[in-house]
């Protein structure tokens, strides 16, 4: 399949996000072009009952760690592959997409989480695909770590 299917199937991963500041899907592809994960990205164990979405103005300017309110798609794709096919993530790619406000595929700026940049390397995923607006960018993820480290706004 080519990339740009993979996206697409990311695409309905992301259509089931329960955050409400987002909507992004993932997906982990093996060597072998098979989808061994998947995730949306949602509150803990979808519990929509402790989602803090419209809570991030309560976290203290001091506070230190990770601002985002629900799991990141690419975290619960990851834990996915790792449950269910750990032998699989060897070499494999990791796609993200998130959807713009009409559900439609949006363009991904530069790399800048360094928690799925770390998670994915830990994880041995060697590729990160990112939908960019003048082409589909698939990074070694070594490489997307350090960009992710340098990201600047
Ligand atoms: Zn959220
Ligand atoms: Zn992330």
């Amino acid at each position: 399949m080519e990339a740009v299917e993979y996206f697409k199937e990311a695409t309905e991963d992301a259509r089931k996000a329960l955050c409400l500041r987002s909507k992004c899907g993932s997906i982990v592809v093996d060597v072998n072009g098979n989808v061994i994960g998947r995730g949306y990205n949602a509150p803990p164990q979808d519990d929509v009952s402790i989602r803090r979405c419209n809570r991030k103005h309560e976290l203290p300017s001091t506070f230190k760690s990770d601002k985002t309110c629900c799991v990141h798609a690419e975290q619960r794709a990851i834990m996915d592959a790792l449950k269910n096919n750990p032998d699989r993530l060897n070499g494999s790619t990791l796609y993200f997409i998130r959807l713009d406000d009409d559900g439609g595929m949006k363009y991904s700026g530069k790399p800048y989480c360094t928690i799925c940049s770390k998670m994915s390397l830990d994880a041995g995923i060697k590729y990160f695909a990112l939908y960019h607006k003048e082409e589909i960018c698939v990074y070694d993820t070594k490489e997307y770590n350090e960009l992710s480290f340098a990201y600047k706004e």
